[in-house]
């Protein structure tokens, strides 16, 4: 216990220098600092990432940001924004974040040249405690609630958020599918929250403006006039051009939005979870025609040199093998890093074969069957993708899928958010 508080603390001083230099050498006006607020020694969770997450939305919504920055280590994840608003007017507005729904589990700083904007300085009254009401320093002070208690809290209020507003679930279960996904230990050369992977041209930010953009679409309303695979084909290259737009061109999650479609599709219409496999094939029946009105896209060279169809065969067989092996592996294991492998088992990645060539990428199947097997650990192949510059992103983009199904069968199993949090710790999954 000792040793991790000491652990959190040295990188909190760590994170401090790290921050005071990024400040010296700009002349923005104000920085603006946001982490989860999570007690006890566990500051990594994929839970606090989610809350920073909904932070990170919260301030790029409400504030003018020149420039993001973030900082991962024990402490957890912080994200650093730069603007030239002034500092008081700031405070208030973040004043008003950390007040609405699970604002409160997120700290704001706001620091000018004179440093932290305090909420005395603006005569605001100091933080309440979520549980009781009272003033959350004498709270804390008096170690009036147990660790385990305010994590409980915060946990069921978050579930709760996410399932509270049926307008908002399909959105809801998708960032938190992808906060999981940004969140394993080991990405196999993925971006995540610990570092770039085996990308040079996009981080963690990246991924989080664009999932906030994909996010917004994922509404029923945007879903009213699709129709068929035309409309939803449509409506999947706007989505594509907005997300480019903001990505400055680099491909974030192009591959997902179009497997996302699909799933949302069937949502929206209302259908069960056991009739989607039905809906989606007969949705993307026509699905290989792509192949031959399209003939400039990897997945077409790729499908034409080795027969193998990457990303299509997916929704052409219904997501079957989502529905009928991964996502039971999930329910029944609760483990993304196991999931992940035999995810990488059993799916055919193009776009890793595009990026390593094929004979890179059969070596790396094998030494996926041998981690599974467990000659060979994981955190080996997560260095021997760094090493030869592989990524796996389309196996990535399954994992949020496989979550996203096992979110949208509690949803559909349980007609409580109660029910949900007494029999399914959405928070418990091993990453
Ligand atoms: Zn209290």
């Amino acid at each position: 216990m000792k040793n991790s508080s000491l652990i959190i603390l040295n990188d909190r001083e760590k994170r401090w220098n790290n921050f005071n230099k990024l400040i010296n050498s700009s002349n923005r006006k104000s920085w603006i600092i946001i982490r989860a607020n999570i007690p006890g020694n566990n500051k990594t969770s994929y839970l606090s990432n989610y809350l920073c997450y909904q932070g990170f939305k919260k301030i790029i919504e409400n504030i003018t940001i020149k420039e993001i920055y973030y900082y991962f280590g024990e402490d957890g994840l912080n994200i650093y924004f730069s603007t030239n608003e002034d500092s008081l007017s700031l405070k208030k507005k973040t004043i008003l974040i950390e007040e609405q729904e699970i604002g409160r589990f997120i700290d704001v700083d706001v620091i000018d040249n004179g440093g932290i904007i305090s909420r005395t300085d603006l005569n605001y009254e100091r933080r309440k405690c979520y549980i009781c009401d009272n003033d959350a320093i004498i709270c804390v002070k008096k170690r009036k609630h147990s660790v385990d208690e305010l994590i409980k809290f915060i946990e069921d209020s978050t579930t709760e958020f996410i399932f509270k507003d049926s307008k908002y679930i399909f959105k809801n279960i998708f960032e938190l599918a992808c906060i999981i996904e940004l969140s394993r230990t080991f990405s196999y050369g993925c971006v995540n929250v610990i570092g770039n992977g085996s990308h040079s041209d996009m981080d963690l930010i990246s991924f989080f403006k664009s999932i906030k953009l994909l996010g917004s679409y994922y509404i029923k309303d945007q879903f009213n006039n699709i129709k068929n695979f035309k409309d939803l084909r449509n409506l999947g290259k706007e989505i594509e051009k907005e997300l480019f737009k903001i990505t400055k061109g680099i491909n974030t999650y192009k591959g997902l939005n179009f497997l996302v479609l699909f799933v949302s599709y069937a949502f929206f219409n209302n259908y069960s979870i056991n009739d989607y496999s039905k809906i989606i094939k007969k949705l993307a029946d026509n699905i290989y025609d792509d192949f031959n009105s399209n003939l400039n896209t990897n997945g077409y060279r790729i499908n034409e040199k080795y027969n193998i169809k990457g990303i299509r065969e997916i929704p052409y067989t219904g997501f079957e093998i989502v529905e009928n092996i991964f996502c039971p592996y999930l329910k029944n294991f609760k483990n993304i890093q196991e999931l992940n492998l035999i995810i990488m088992k059993y799916i055919n990645d193009t776009t890793t074969i595009n990026r390593c060539g094929i004979d890179q990428y059969y070596i790396f199947k094998n030494l996926v069957s041998e981690v599974i097997n467990k000659k060979l650990s994981k955190e080996e192949l997560d260095r021997y993708c760094l090493d030869k510059n592989i990524s796996t992103g389309g196996a990535a983009d399954i994992i949020i899928i496989t979550i996203m199904y096992f979110l949208i069968y509690v949803y559909e199993e349980e007609g409580e958010i109660s029910e949900i949090n007494k029999k399914w710790n959405l928070w418990k999954f091993t990453v």
